[in-house]
Parts: C-alpha cells; structure tokens; sequence
C-alpha cells in the first residue's frame, strides 16, 4: 500500500511530498513540531500535544496554519490513507514560504505537513535488558520547552551515543545536572524508592509521556519530586528511565559505562513501564 502524506493543503503520495526550498522550515529550521502515538487507530494524548503545539507557536510568534477542530480532522485522514493501525503520527509547521531573510516575512503562511507510520513493534529484548546512556554537554538553546524543529545538537548528541554504543545521551548543563536526553526525558529513582526528574523549565521539553508518567505516580500514591539531578547523583540511583512518545518507558541499566543499581531494570521501572503502556490503550 502506498503511504499518503497531508502537504500544505494537499494529500500527496509520499514519494512526491515537497516543501518549497524556501520553505523556513527547511532554510532556519524555524518552525515546530509534534510526535503523536497512534493506538487502535486513535491518537494517544491527542489534547495534551494540541496544548504544547499551540503554546510552541505562541512562544515563536508563528500563526496556526487552521483551527484545532481542522487539524483534528486532518490528522484522522492521515491516519485512515495510511492504514495505521498502531504507529507515529508526525506533525510539522513552518512559519511558511518566503525570500530568504532572518526577519518574519510580512506576508507568509504557515505550512502544515502530517505524515504517519505504522510502528515497529518495539524488541521486547530491549525493555527486557534495559539501554545505556552516555553523558555529554548540553550545548542547546536556552528554549528547550519549545518543541522547535531546529534538532541539531540533539542529532549530534544521539550521533555520539550510537557511536558509543549507547541507545541515548543525557545532556548535561554547566552545573552538572541532567537536563534531558536527546529525544527523551530523563528519570532517576533514589535508594529511598523516590522518583526524580528534572523540573518542566526552559532546559528541558515538557514531554507528553512524562506528564503521563507523573500523573500516573501521582494517582497511585508513589514518591517523586521535580528537580535538577546531578551526573553524580545518577550514577549512584537504584534504578533510572527515559520516557518518550516513540520508546514509552525504558529502563536505563548503564551511565558512561557504569551499571545503575545492579546492572538491570527495576522493579519500580518495570511497574511504571506497565503501568504507562495501559495508560496509551485507555488514553487512546
Ligand atoms: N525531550 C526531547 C528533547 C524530545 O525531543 C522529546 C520527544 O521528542 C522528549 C523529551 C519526549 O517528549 P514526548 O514524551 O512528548 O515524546
């Protein structure tokens, strides 16, 4: 079957979808984006990505390419031209086409693109064994919250971590606290059994599957706090995670090569993990 995907107005088949080389996007990387779970044919969390779309485009003063109700609907015909059944919806808007100048364009308007994509069903090998992580230096923006599609030193950061072995880095910032990884929230658990990550402020993206995770911890009476965590502090935790919309729940089971706790995920990381995949069928 032939993929479809939703161009500036237009359902194209994928092989022809273009944007213009004048597009912002492709030319400043200004513009931003969302990552959305499809589950059973439905959008996972759908409000809660609306909400930091919406947000992500007020804080970079672009305009909404349509209503929220219209972009519903286009998301749903992505999703039924492409026969998704559980996958990834992509979402991406640009401040628009216009000649090439740093300054808004005065009249310009946004260019929304939608793909979606079956999912490959993630190696069960992987939670089973848990992934390691790399350290490296946060060298973004101080805009982290933004969801801008502007990637580059997360892509050299992931880049680093493949090259290490390792399935992500956590950046970390002059104070030597992680701040994230670089697609990924990042979780400790501490020997007292308590759950820490960084608080939602501009160093780090406020992920929809954190929020989940966090709302999970919060209704079923476990202990967390939201605050900066050291390199240090990481490396002597019983137990760490990463959270996203593509990888869910993972328990990290090595930092810069040293096991965390006994070198395999933990009991709390693996009820989380559980408890997070029945929330994307219900929240589906
Ligand atoms: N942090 C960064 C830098 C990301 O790029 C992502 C996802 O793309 C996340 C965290 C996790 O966000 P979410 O749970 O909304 O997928």
């Amino acid at each position: 079957m032939s993929r479809v995907a939703y161009v500036d107005g237009q359902y194209l088949p994928h092989r022809l979808a273009a944007v213009h080389i004048e597009d912002r996007g492709h030319q400043f990387g200004d513009g931003v984006y969302e990552v959305l779970t499809v589950f059973g044919e439905q959008l996972v969390d759908e409000q809660p990505h609306l909400v930091r779309l919406a947000r992500s485009l007020v804080e970079l003063r672009m305009r909404a390419p349509m209503s929220e109700s219209a972009l519903k609907i286009v998301m749903r015909e992505v999703i039924r031209r492409n026969r998704v059944r559980n996958g990834i919806l992509y979402l991406q808007i640009s401040r628009g086409v216009a000649p090439r100048e740093h300054a808004f364009p005065k009249s310009a308007k946004p260019v929304l693109v939608v793909t979606s994509q079956p999912r490959r069903p993630a190696d069960p090998q992987i939670a089973e064994a848990g992934i390691a992580v790399i350290t490296i230096p946060d060298i973004r923006w101080r805009r982290c919250d933004i969801k801008s599609i502007a990637l580059l030193p997360n892509v050299l950061g992931k880049q680093l971590a493949r090259e290490a072995g390792a399935f992500e880095a956590w950046q970390v910032d002059p104070e030597g606290c992680v701040t994230e990884g670089t697609s990924t929230n990042a979780w400790i658990v501490t020997a007292d059994r308590s759950v820490v990550t960084r608080q939602a402020d501009s160093a780090i993206l406020n992920g929809i599957t954190r929020l989940a995770v966090l709302e999970i911890m919060a209704r079923e009476g476990y202990r967390f706090v939201e605050r900066p965590f050291t390199v240090a502090e990481a490396k002597t935790a019983s137990e760490a995670f990463l959270t996203s919309t593509t990888v869910d729940l993972l328990p990290v089971v090595s930092i810069d090569g040293a096991p965390v706790g006994d070198g395999t995920p933990g009991p709390l990381t693996r009820r989380l993990c559980e408890r997070y995949l029945t929330h994307v069928a219900e929240a589906a």
